[in-house]
């Protein structure tokens, strides 16, 4: 009898044991509102026509989370990182820091304390406010170098980014960070390949894209051959942290996609969504040869844009696929007009087989009478009589011209926006794996990084 009765209370107890998530991958897509992935889903299954939808959208859990911070209804990615990474609110703009200034910690140090390998991976500067929030601390956002300061003696096993702001001083002058990373025992390494040649296992790794687009990767759009992706740098921390016995802790932030959203630059917005699924992808292979001790939470810190299909002056006939159309980014659009015509103007006409051969207008987008006649004051008014002022965003200036020709194109894409900067938006939540279950009610996203924590038994 007593043999039967352990027998019934150990089958009980493994039946009702959570899996414990020994691996956790925590995907951050900046500025990815519900809209911007209804718009990405929308292309993939009327234009692209794959027969799956997108890979965060088949995961068994899904739910929304509040973004507001302490300071505001609308957080910027600062306050937002931090809540991400430490569960605690606090003011926009600061990092790792509550609103009194006191240091707050980030899941990263509990993983790390638990003797689990961190990882740290963003397609946008290394020292930007939403990888910052998972291992430094500052009052202010652009104090980058102190915030690089905190890398070296981070205990992070992995970085992964474009570039550091910390490497330039405010005259652009290299500083010698990349050199206290080294003496801190990191090796840097610039592609997955240059990271194999001489591997060695649980080695500290500081991984920089060897042609940054600025301050990022660059955008899929206007994507460089051999340029640096979001996904090799995610493969390459996979095989540097999957060497620890105890597990690991990834974080992987698609970051231009907040900076697309900026621009209210649509068809970068959704090539950047479907990038950021390349990389997701990665985690999802180790997962499917994981599935009782890993897990995947994808969210995001904010939505940047307010981004919608379907506008008031194009409801009924939003046309995505005109997209593929589209070869140039904004942001770099607006850079070749600073780079071309600073000192002097463009004729129109090489303006014009610009546009034909970059974004198809008059090609295969049809342009109307009243949107030439709009599109040609603009240009006077911008190249000309220089009567036109600048859109000043976060990350970028458009010329009255640049504003024009996107807002167009964002037209016949059926494509809208309320604002250039962020809204106050609920911000998705994807899960699956290990404690994915716990990802499944509306929460607030100081919940998320506690749910992690439970989900991987970490205290
Ligand atoms: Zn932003």
């Amino acid at each position: 009898m007593r043999k039967y009765l352990f027998a019934v209370v150990a089958l009980l107890m493994a039946l009702t044991a959570v899996a414990q998530a020994k691996y956790v991958f925590y995907f951050i897509g900046d500025g990815m509102g519900l809209g911007h992935i209804n718009a990405t889903e929308q292309y993939r299954r009327d234009v692209l026509k794959t027969p799956e939808p997108l890979l965060m959208l088949t995961f068994p859990y899904g739910t929304v989370a509040t973004s507001y911070s302490a300071s505001s209804p609308i957080t910027d990615s600062a306050a937002a990182g931090t809540a991400l990474s430490t569960g605690r609110k606090t003011r926009n703009s600061m990092v790792g820091m509550a609103s009194d200034t006191t240091n707050v910690y980030s899941i990263a140090s509990d993983f790390l304390k638990q003797g689990r390998a961190v990882g740290i991976v963003t397609s946008v500067a290394g020292d930007d406010a939403t990888p910052a929030a998972f291992y430094a601390h500052a009052p202010e956002r652009h104090m980058s170098r102190e915030i690089s300061g905190f890398a070296p003696r981070s205990g992070v096993q992995f970085f992964g980014a474009p570039m550091f702001r910390g490497m330039y001083d405010s005259k652009k002058n290299p500083t010698d960070w990349v050199e206290r990373m080294k003496k801190a025992g990191y090796r840097l390494v610039h592609s997955a390949q240059e990271y194999l040649d001489g591997a060695r296992e649980g080695e500290k790794t500081l991984m920089l894209a060897a042609k940054p687009q600025g301050e990022q990767l660059g955008y899929t759009l206007d994507a460089v051959d051999g340029a640096l992706t979001l996904q090799e740098m995610t493969e390459t921390a996979l095989v540097n942290l999957s060497t620890d016995p105890d597990g690991f802790f990834m974080m992987v932030e698609g970051g231009n996609i907040d900076w697309a959203a900026h621009a209210n630059d649509g068809a970068s917005v959704i090539r950047e969504i479907l990038n950021f699924q390349n990389a997701i992808d990665v985690a999802y292979r180790f997962y499917l040869a994981h599935p009782d001790e890993t897990l995947i939470v994808i969210t995001a810190d904010h939505d940047t844009g307010g981004m919608a299909v379907g506008r008031a002056d194009n409801a009924k006939n939003p046309r995505l696929d005109l997209i593929a159309l589209q070869k140039i980014s904004k942001d770099r659009f607006a850079d070749w007009c600073r780079d071309n015509y600073k000192d002097k103007a463009p004729t129109w006409e090489e303006m014009r087989s610009f546009l034909e051969q970059n974004l198809s207008l008059w090609q295969g987008i049809g342009i109307t009478g009243e949107e030439e006649k709009v599109i040609r004051e603009s240009f006077d008014a911008t190249f000309i009589t220089h009567r036109a002022k600048d859109q000043k965003t976060l990350y970028n200036d458009f010329n009255n011209f640049t504003v024009t020709l996107y807002d167009i194109l964002n037209r016949h894409y059926g494509i809208g926006w309320t604002s250039p900067s962020h809204t106050s938006n609920f911000t998705p939540v994807y899960a699956v794996g290990a404690g994915a279950e716990l990802f499944s009610a509306p929460m607030n996203n100081i919940d998320i990084p506690v749910k992690i924590l439970k989900a991987a038994a970490v205290k």
